[in-house]
C-alpha cells in the first residue's frame, strides 16, 4: 500500500534521489524545500527545519494531502567547515541546530502520527565522519554522531509500537555539498575508499528504501554505512 513519506531536503542531492526512489515504489512522497519549489512530480512543502512552527505547518500540509507521515527521512543538512581554533560558537551551534536539533524536531512531530498508527519508519542521514571524525568538521561530525544516539534512543522508546529508527551513514557522495571541496581533499578522500570511487545518490537511496521496507521490520537502532568501505562498517 502507498505510504505517506516525507523527505527533508528532498528538493535536491541525496534527498531528491531518496524521494524519487520512494515515488518509483508507488509511495506518496512529500519533500521539504526552502523556496526552490518541489521537483517535478513530487509534493513540496516549504519548511526550514530550524523552525518548529514551520515544521508543524509543513506536517499539517502533508497530512492534508497524503495522510499522517508514516516514513520520515531526516536528510536535510549543512556544513560550515573550519578548524577548531577558528570555529566560532555560532558556526558550531548553527550546524548542530540544522543537522541534529532539526532532526529531533521532525522526528518528534512525526512520532505523533506514527504512535497513533502503531507503525512507522524513521531514517536519519548521518555521515561516515560522524564515526571517524574529520579535521575541519568538529561541528558537522558532532552533529552526525549525535544522530546515532538519538536514533537508538528513539528505537528504545518506540520499538514496541512497530516504529523503527535507523541511521544511514554515507561516505563521499557526489552532490553540491561535496562539489566545492578542493581537489586535493577529494583526492585524499578517494585514496582511503576501498571501492576506489565516489558513491552515487542512488546508492544511498537504495539503502534508505530498504530500511523503510517491510523486510527491515526487525532492524532497529542500526547504523548502515554506505561508503565503499571507507569506515569498514564502523
Ligand atoms: P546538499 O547540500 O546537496 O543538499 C542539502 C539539502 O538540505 C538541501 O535540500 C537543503 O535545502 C537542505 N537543507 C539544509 N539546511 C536546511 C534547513 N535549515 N531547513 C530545510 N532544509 C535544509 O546535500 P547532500 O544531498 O549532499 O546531503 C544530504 C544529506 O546527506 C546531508 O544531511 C548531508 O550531511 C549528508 N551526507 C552527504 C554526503 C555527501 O558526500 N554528499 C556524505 C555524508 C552525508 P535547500 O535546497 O533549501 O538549501
Amino acid at each position: 500500500m502507498a505510504r505517506s513519506v516525507l523527505v527533508t531536503g528532498g528538493n535536491r542531492g541525496i534527498g531528491l534521489a531518496i524521494a524519487r526512489a520512494f515515488a518509483d515504489n508507488g509511495d506518496k512522497v512529500a519533500v521539504t524545500h526552502r523556496g526552490s519549489g518541489a521537483p517535478d512530480g513530487l509534493f513540496g512543502v516549504r519548511c526550514d527545519i530550524t523552525d518548529a512552527a514551520e515544521i508543524d505547518a509543513a506536517f499539517k500540509e502533508v497530512e492534508a494531502e497524503h495522510g499522517p507521515v508514516e516514513v520520515l527521512i531526516s536528510n536535510a543538512g549543512i556544513t560550515d567547515d573550519t578548524l577548531l581554533l577558528r570555529m566560532s560558537e555560532d558556526q558550531f551551534t548553527n550546524v548542530l541546530d540544522a543537522n541534529l536539533t532539526g532532526a529531533y524536531r521532525v522526528a518528534k512531530r512525526a512520532s505523533m502520527g506514527m504512535l497513533r498508527k502503531k507503525w512507522g519508519r524513521m531514517v536519519f542521514i548521518s555521515s561516515v565522519v560522524g564515526m571517524t571524525g574529520q579535521a575541519g568538521q568538529v561541528n558537522y561530525a558532532a552533529s552526525k554522531a549525535g544522530l546515532v544516539g538519538m536514533a537508538r534512543s528513539i528505537a528504545r522508546e518506540l520499538g514496541s509500537r512497530n516504529i523503527t529508527a535507523n541511521v544511514v551513514a554515507p561516505g563521499f557522495i557526489t552532490t553540491d555539498m561535496t562539489a566545492d571541496l578542493p581537489d586535493d581533499v577529494k583526492k585524499e578522500f578517494l585514496g582511503r575508499v576501498p571501492a576506489g570511487r565516489y558513491g552515487s545518490v542512488e546508492e544511498i537511496a537504495a539503502a534508505v528504501a530498504f530500511l523503510a521496507s517491510d523486510n527491515a521490520a526487525y532492524i532497529n537502532g542500526a547504523v548502515l554505512p554506505v561508503d565503499g568501505g571507507l569506515g569498514m562498517g564502523h
